[in-house]
């Protein structure tokens, strides 16, 4: 105990002297930087998906629960002294953390669900959607006060708080969507309201002087989700280049560091003590990881960069082989298992959105890699294949979807999160906003910028990207399966000849690159340099082999290219609660019980995007084929052996 209190101090005397490193931070080169949102759209199978989804929960969960997402908390009806907790219509049994979050909730709620939706109807440039969003960013912009504060506090309450409270929260979510919706639109007024809102925040907790994290030693969630404040002040720094921008985020990630808080995983002192394990609700984790990204990056100092180090490190344990990071809610110091630790649509979203930060920043190959996994596999697996319904939890092997966690029975909580919804409102509303912002943040990074002359792939997928480069406009469609099949053709239209470098991901399981084209290979980038015409193509192919993965427990995992596969099980679909328009909820209940076993000699072979291999059935103890499918397109499924 004295040791840790020891150990404990060493690292308070570091935060506070790494304060003092706000005040001259020097902001560290960023390997790439971001084409602004919507120079990338969908295209091909995504785009007809994102179709699917503004059709179905993504466009109408303003239907589906409309009292969550009508609900005035940003403009007539803010929050004040004698606000009572709302009733969202949620299951509350089993919940310990107290009753106060359910006040700003519908913050959260809506404005991931907003965010999520103006980013899909601009990118898929839906006119009923668009005409909306237009709508909803002008309410917004007359609930701005004349001080410049957006949020859902009154003027009592607002930056006063000893205790839990969603005051940074509630704008992060927020401002993120109007972030998006000004780079689309380039609206002068949004911009012009946004900045004011910021500095709003950066006068009320002046820099160095305030304490926005201290809110006492009770639950804190949404103190804690307030963190992520940082993504609006890093995009900030992108679109203008003020550092101060990047200074005020690095300020926020200290403060938190040195206050007391409920989601503590990536506070300083328990990165660098080297026997904490991640333990905190996971959505803040992986979210977290952000915030620590931009410090590190804001004050170029070597103790973050070595903090962010451990950070990383400690995620990936908690991460299957697919992406699914634990979820479920709490880490509780466990690492990732295929059929026990569960993940929240939430976790994924959020931890890709943390990866795809990174990249930009350090341009790690590895991490692109990370992030396609996650949304090819896990993220692409929580998905209903037939309805418009997401899981708000999943495993990689799921043995049955009735609400439980593989036939788990939870001592103090009904659990209903394991089962398909287009709202899981009797959980909370969040899996599904996220579930739409997936995509788009998805798509935002699948080309990045160097050196104002090269235009660099870093994940693959069938897209639409124009840009101006060299002062030209340059237009690339990525005409592909992928990754249901690995061949690309990059169709090029490029009227005033600009000359730029192309730079395309060679991902690690490629064999053979098959092109036509005349390429140097540079850290793993299939380097393409030579002069573009107006109309141009780039044609690739990679040839890749089965691949068999092993997890941590020694299970084995078969992977052919991006994808995992797995073995589908027969299930019976009941419906649950209906909604508007036929949006249900549904479970499945297992109608084949056998389970297989890994041999090896499995004599895998791939054709026709299946793979056949040989595992020995484990209540007969014969050698069987059987067949695996695209682990994206599974409900029920055996992914590990
Ligand atoms: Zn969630």
């Amino acid at each position: 105990m004295e040791h840790i209190i020891k150990y404990n101090w060493r690292y308070i005397i570091l935060v506070t002297f790494l304060f003092t490193l706000v005040l001259n931070a020097q902001h560290q080169h960023e390997k790439y930087q971001l084409l602004p949102f919507g120079s990338i759209k969908p295209s091909g199978w995504i785009k007809t998906q994102m179709q699917k989804d503004v059709a179905g929960f993504v466009g109408n969960l303003d239907v589906i629960v409309p009292d969550l997402i009508n609900d005035p908390i940003y403009s007539s009806a803010r929050l004040h002294k004698q606000s009572v907790v709302k009733d969202l219509g949620n299951n509350k049994e089993g919940d310990t953390e107290g009753s106060e979050q359910y006040k700003w909730w519908n913050s959260e709620t809506q404005s991931n669900w907003w965010d999520g939706f103006i980013r899909n109807v601009l990118l898929l440039n839906d006119k009923e959607g668009i005409k909306k969003v237009d709508k909803h960013i002008q309410e917004v912009l007359q609930s701005q006060d004349k001080d410049g504060y957006i949020g859902i506090y009154d003027q009592e309450l607002r930056y006063k708080f000893n205790s839990e409270n969603g005051e940074l929260w509630s704008k992060a979510t927020m401002y993120r969507g109007l972030l998006a919706y000004y780079e689309y639109t380039k609206d002068k007024q949004v911009w012009n309201a946004i900045v004011k809102a910021v500095d709003n925040v950066m006068t009320n907790y002046p820099i160095g002087t305030s304490s926005p994290y201290s809110s006492g030693n009770q639950f804190n969630g949404g103190v804690s989700h307030g963190l992520t404040f940082t993504d609006v002040l890093d995009k900030m720094y992108q679109i203008t280049g003020n550092t101060k921008y990047a200074e005020y985020a690095l300020f926020l990630y200290l403060d938190f560091s040195k206050t007391y808080q409920s989601e503590k995983d990536v506070q300083l002192p328990n990165i660098f003590n080297p026997n904490y394990k991640l333990q905190s609700h996971g959505v803040h984790t992986y979210e977290h990881l952000r915030p620590l990204i931009v410090a590190a990056y804001a004050s170029n100092n070597i103790e973050l960069k070595k903090a962010l180090e451990i950070y990383i490190k400690r995620i990936e344990k908690t991460t299957t082989l697919t992406g699914g990071a634990i979820g479920d809610e709490w880490i509780a110091e466990r690492n990732a298992d295929a059929t026990t630790t569960g993940y929240e649509y939430c976790s994924l979203h959020e931890l890709l959105d943390s990866y795809s930060v990174l990249l930009q920043k350090q341009g790690d190959l590895k991490t692109a890699e990370t992030i396609e996994t996650i949304f090819y596999n896990a993220a692409q697996g929580s998905r209903n294949p037939n309805h418009s319904s997401i899981a708000y939890l999943k495993t990689d092997n799921s043995y049955e979807m009735e609400g439980t966690k593989n036939g788990e029975v939870e001592p103090n909580r009904k659990q209903t999160r394991y089962k398909y919804s287009p709202a899981h409102q009797d959980a909370a509303v969040c899996c599904n906003p996220n579930a739409g912002r997936i995509t788009p943040y998805f798509l935002e990074k699948a080309w990045l910028k160097e050196n104002n002359n090269t235009l660099v792939n870093v994940l693959l997928s069938p897209n639409i990207m124009e840009t101006i480069i060299q002062n030209k406009t340059i237009k690339i469609e990525t005409i592909t399966e992928y990754p249901y099949q690995n061949k690309f053709t990059f169709v090029i239209s490029n009227p005033n000849y600009a000359q730029p470098i192309i730079k395309i991901r060679k991902p690690s399981w490629v064999s053979k690159v098959l092109t036509n084209e005349s390429y140097i290979l540079e850290n793993d980038f299939i380097v393409i340099d030579r002069k573009m015409g107006s109309e141009d193509k780039i044609q690739i192919e990679f040839n890749t082999e089965i691949q068999i993965k092993e997890d941590t427990n020694k299970e084995k995992y078969f992977s052919y290219g991006a994808l995992f596969y797995a073995k589908p099980i027969i299930a019976i679909e009941k419906k649950g609660k209906t909604y508007f328009n036929n949006f249900m909820d549904l479970t499945y209940k297992p109608i084949d019980t056998n389970r297989f076993q890994f041999i090896e000699d499995h004599q895998a072979s791939f054709s026709n995007g299946q793979l056949i291999i040989k595992a020995k059935n484990i209540n007969t103890h014969q050698i069987e084929n059987i067949t695996l499918i695209p682990f994206s397109k599974t409900i029920l499924r055996q992914l590990s052996f």
